[in-house]
């Protein structure tokens, strides 16, 4: 099979499921409350056999969604034989954690993501630590000041976060129905984060790596990465190396081109890099100020217009930006008691 036409669907969260590759069905899970609306959760099956990439989050109305999804591929969940998840955030592992425990379901995730789920599940550790560290660097105390009033003190439910059965290695070579797929490490989103190739039939399922609509967040994780934007840029490159594929996003129709995709991905981070030195050239000496001075979404919105997690996202995603020019030589950095202070190399 060659490149198939992407989805024409005007709604990619419709529920049910969407065949999209040879014996491959896209399966949209809600994500209620969430502004990306919903995941899409992979099956990949055979005669024999039933793989799942990504397993959705934990929630009631996300397992109705696949139990009855899967029904219209005469298939209930003790059918499915193992999870292989991207990476570790709540909408791709949960439900996989806690369905695979419940049905003794091998559940495998990216190794790189062992030290994030390690701090997840550290006795007393405090769910905003490495946002409120990273705010600091990013010298934006207000933001840390509104966050910490809306600390929750109920305990986790770390139930679903417990590890997987096993840790996939870059390049690992994992059967999924009649395909074998290859595990390709690509850090930048979280650090553990995997993709799963099958160029033989070009199809890449993404994750949250290559997402059609949006640009992914960079480090948004429990543990500190020193450089996640050059990790994330690395991985973009990593995808153009190989054979142009189907992508299968995790947020977002399936669409033709990995390559068209990260070609675009590849410029907005240039143009990003671009507009967060010229906001350094222009007088914003922390991350904090160059965010308030940069324009954000698609419709270029001011940051005081957005609410406080994406300032929060923002202000972060600045950091990465800053860090990496640093990284570049394109500016220079002193650390402060304030925050890390960025200007234009001497
Ligand atoms: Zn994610």
């Amino acid at each position: 099979m060659g490149i198939a036409a992407g989805e024409e669907q005007s709604d990619w969260t419709e529920p049910g499921t969407h065949h999209v590759a040879d014996g491959v069905y896209r399966i949209p899970l809600p994500l209620p409350h969430d502004r990306l609306r919903a995941v899409n959760v992979y099956a990949v099956v055979d005669d024999a056999d039933l793989v799942l990439i990504d397993g959705g989050w934990a929630l009631d109305v996300a397992r109705r969604h696949l139990e009855r999804a899967l029904g219209e591929l005469d298939r209930e969940l003790g059918d499915i034989g193992r999870f292989l998840v991207t990476h570790i955030h709540r909408d791709h592992y949960t439900q996989a954690a806690v369905i695979g425990r419940e049905l003794g379901i091998r559940v495998s995730l990216g190794d790189g993501e062992r030290p994030g789920l390690e701090a997840i599940n550290r006795p007393g550790r405090d769910p905003y630590a490495s946002q409120i560290h990273k705010l600091r660097i990013a010298g934006a105390a207000p933001l840390i000041t509104q966050l910490e009033a809306r600390r929750e003190s109920r305990a986790l439910d770390l139930s679903v976060w417990r590890p997987p059965d096993d840790w996939i290695t870059d390049g690992a070579q994992l059967p999924a129905g009649s395909r074998t797929l290859t595990a390709i490490r690509t850090p930048g989103h979280t650090q553990g984060h995997v993709v799963f190739a099958d160029p033989a039939d070009e199809v890449l399922f993404a994750g949250d790596h290559v997402l059609p609509h949006i640009t992914p967040s960079i480090g948004l994780e429990p543990v500190h990465a020193d450089l996640p934007l050059g990790d994330y840029l690395a991985s973009l490159a990593a995808m153009r190396d190989l054979p142009d594929m189907r992508l299968l996003p995790a947020h977002g129709p399936a669409t033709t081109s990995v390559h068209a995709r990260v070609d675009e991905l590849v410029a907005h981070h240039d143009a990003r890099l671009a507009a967060s030195a010229r906001a350094v050239t222009r007088g914003a000496s922390t991350a904090y100020d160059a965010a308030r001075a940069l324009r954000w979404t698609r419709r270029e919105r001011g940051f005081d217009d957005l609410d406080l997690f994406n300032q929060t996202l923002a202000t972060t995603e600045t950091l990465a930006h800053l860090d990496l020019l640093v990284a570049q030589g394109r500016l220079a950095a002193t650390v402060t008691d304030a925050g890390t202070r960025f200007r234009v190399p001497d």
